[in-house]
């Protein structure tokens, strides 16, 4: 596992003040254009959550459906897509969450997720925290058992995995 981290680490690429001053972005896609890499990689999640009766695995848009797609193809469970707004196509439920500066949104189809599953969520990686919680207040809402929320990288000095899930302030918007 350090030798796998070692690998992830040795081969993102920072780029610093992107998308705007201040940022150090951690691009992922070197470890993407690294074919043994990115399969050893899904193959660690894979065993990670082999033995977990898992149902489906939620990919956050945009770089979490690039993780999650393998990671439920290796555990031959489905792919559920947590998005962006007005970009889901039928019933879905939406939660509005806290960025540094504003607030942002995420959605997810009503019967995507039963309730009663188990689900793994995943991203490329965790800063505040805030994505992941969103999304793990939206699949409790729909009734899912969350097992584990699953990052490539986390910006340690941000201490996301602390965040709590938010309240949900929930609503459902119809299919027009
Ligand atoms: P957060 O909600 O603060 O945990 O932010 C996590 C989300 O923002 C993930 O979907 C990441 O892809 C993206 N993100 C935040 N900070 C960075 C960064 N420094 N480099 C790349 N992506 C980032």
């Amino acid at each position: 596992m350090a030798n796998l981290i070692d690998r992830i680490e040795a081969t993102l690429r920072d780029v610093p003040d992107f998308p705007k001053e201040g940022i150090l972005f951690k691009d992922i896609t070197p470890v993407l254009q690294d074919g043994a890499l990115f399969n050893d990689i899904t193959e660690h999640f894979r065993a990670r959550y082999a033995d977990q009766k898992i149902d489906a695995v939620l990919g956050i848009e945009s770089r979490g459906f690039i993780f999650g797609a393998p990671l439920a193809n290796a555990l031959g469970v489905g792919l559920v897509l947590v998005r962006k707004p007005g970009k889901l196509p039928a019933d879905k439920v939406g939660i509005d969450y806290e960025l540094e500066y504003g607030t942002d949104r995420l959605e997810m189809h009503s019967d995507a997720v039963k309730p009663g599953q188990r689900v793994v969520v995943i991203d490329d990686l965790l800063a505040t925290g805030g994505t992941a919680s969103a999304t793990v207040s939206l699949a409790k809402e729909l009734g899912a058992e969350v097992v584990e929320c699953a990052f490539l990288i986390e910006l340690g000095f941000l201490a996301g995995c602390g965040t709590e899930p938010q309240e949900p302030s929930l609503d459902a918007t119809q299919h027009q």
